[in-house]
């Protein structure tokens, strides 16, 4: 197991570790107003884009706030800069230090899939937008994470970047834009112009099952 570089946040009565990564009242959603479509109508813009709006693949994002530990923390919502620099950097998405890896590949604790997930090879391919944890935080997050219950610790010797969350828009013939259904898109796609991504998705490949960090 290694040693913790950083320790996570604790918050609360409880003192409960809040992750790296999620997102905090203080950090306001704030691209509503300014969502609109390109010049040349062929996709969403900002009104005041900068280059900082669009990952490498061209990608729009959405626009949060960045105020880490002001307000209250939400377990439920990640913030989507720190998501995406988890994911691209292998940090760990509780303490933000390096992620855990061994000869099996970076750790991940995923959550343990049901009977109706029942997928032959679980979780080899699976798109992953939890990052991956440290080994402290690995146990930390099992004893005290709602969404993961009881984990499954999974390493993958290749995570791969595959794409984005988010959702879809279409243009109003009237003006304004209808926001569509979230999911999972590829890059290179030929929707990725009407996306707006909030998290990136790595495909969890040369994977190997294991009792724990
Ligand atoms: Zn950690």
């Amino acid at each position: 197991m290694s040693v913790p570089v950083r320790t996570p946040l604790f918050w609360g009565p409880k003192r409960l570790p809040v992750p790296y990564v999620a997102r905090w009242s203080g950090e306001l959603i704030a691209t509503g107003g300014a969502l609109t479509v390109r010049r040349d109508g062929r996709g969403l813009a900002y009104e005041d884009e900068t280059p900082d709006d669009r990952d490498r693949h061209g990608v729009l994002w959405a626009r949060v706030g960045r105020a880490p530990a002001e307000g209250r923390p939400d377990y439920r919502a990640m913030h989507p800069a720190r998501q995406r620099r988890a994911m691209l950097e292998l940090l760990c998405q509780v303490c933000g230090g390096p992620a855990d890896r061994n000869g099996k590949g970076w750790l991940f604790a995923l959550r343990r899939p049901g009977p109706a997930d029942d997928i032959p090879g679980w979780p080899e391919g699976l798109l992953c937008t939890k990052p991956p944890v440290c080994g402290p935080c690995a146990l930390l997050a099992a004893q005290h994470c709602p969404y993961l219950g009881d984990p499954v610790f999974v390493r993958s010797r290749k995570p791969r970047v595959w794409g984005v969350f988010g959702g879809a828009f279409t243009p109003h013939p009237g003006g304004g834009l209808a926001a569509g259904e979230d999911g999972h898109l590829p890059y290179g796609h030929p929707a990725a112009p009407w996306f707006l991504a909030n998290q990136l998705a790595v495909e969890l490949t040369r994977t190997t099952r294991v009792p724990g960090p």
